[in-house]
């Protein structure tokens, strides 16, 4: 059973910023804030409901970002023009989060500020250099990388009072290749391998998630400078019903050196 709240549905991003508070908690597709609420984790006094928030929805490029709304689902961002062109990478990933429920009514930001540790969507975009927009009351705003954002498991940078509104990728340039492999046993990933390699600027970022607590971020010059042994024993896994720690560092030396080989053969972008 939900225990009781008060359920807040703004249609101005003002009055949404003005209901958000320590008691209040801002609420989008709800696939996960429900549970916790269920499980009697959580107990906001209120939700304050962002999916009618026209600032939080839309994709579009300004300059050279491309600017995803943070309400946007998974089924949606899986399909939208803009991202399959620019983002294949991040495409496939949403096309296989979870299963269609969660796809339908998770958000992009939701899946963020919760910063659950078994997450594909985070590992993805910090492969990118993604950033998100924090805005509260006053219009006062602040950009975050999403490696700063996600500071622990369950645990985003962010002010109670803050909303994400958008989430920002730099539109990578012609010669950029990338690659995501994920393994999974259960219904969230185990391991999420992504890496992205930028051969105009001669820089390669390989990041590894859903192992550990948080995302961990490697800068290279190329993907040849890899050493998916090395990565392995870098991880800080955390051991559970899908694998011991062994187990884990394990995959994670395979899956990079596949991630690698793999890369060798996209197309670019
Ligand atoms: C069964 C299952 C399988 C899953 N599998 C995967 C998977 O394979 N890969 C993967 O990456 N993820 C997976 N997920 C996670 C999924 O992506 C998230 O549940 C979803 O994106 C959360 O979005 P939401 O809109 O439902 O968030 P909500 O549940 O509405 O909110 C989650 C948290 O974010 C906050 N919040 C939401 N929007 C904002 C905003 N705009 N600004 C500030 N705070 C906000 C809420 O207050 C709450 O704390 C899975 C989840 C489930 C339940």
């Amino acid at each position: 059973m939900l225990p009781p709240f008060r359920l807040v549905r703004p249609s101005r991003l003002e009055d949404a910023l003005d209901a958000l508070g320590e008691d209040s908690s801002a609420y989008c597709g709800g696939t996960e804030l429900l549970l916790g609420m269920r499980a009697g984790l959580h107990r906001p006094d209120a939700l304050v409901d962002v999916k009618r928030l026209d600032e939080l929805a839309g994709v579009a490029l300004d300059g050279e970002t491309l600017v995803i709304g943070a309400r946007e689902t998974h089924m949606d961002l899986a399909v939208q023009p803009l991202v399959t062109e620019h983002l294949p990478m991040f495409a496939r990933v949403e096309h296989k989060v979870g299963n269609a429920r969660v796809r339908a009514q998770g958000s992009v930001a939701g899946n963020l500020c919760f910063a659950e540790p078994k997450s594909d969507v985070g590992t993805a975009l910090i492969a990118y250099g993604a950033s998100v927009t924090l805005v509260a009351a006053g219009d006062q705003r602040r950009e975050v990388t999403v490696q700063d954002f996600i500071v622990g498991p369950y645990y985003a940078e962010k002010e109670p009072e803050e909303l994400v509104l958008d989430v920002r990728v730099p539109v990578p340039t012609p010669g950029t290749r990338a690659v995501y492999l994920k393994y999974q046993i259960m219904e969230r990933p185990t391991l999420g391998v992504a890496l992205v390699e930028d051969r105009d600027a001669g820089r390669t970022r390989l990041v590894v998630g859903a192992v550990g607590e948080i995302p961990a971020v490697w800068d290279v010059d190329a993907p040849g400078d890899l050493d998916p042994d090395a990565v392995a024993a870098e991880v800080d896994p955390t051991p559970d019903l899908t694998g011991s720690e062994r187990y884990k560092r394990h995959v994670t030396a395979v899956y990079v050196r596949r991630a690698v080989e793999a890369l060798s053969k996209v197309g670019a972008r």
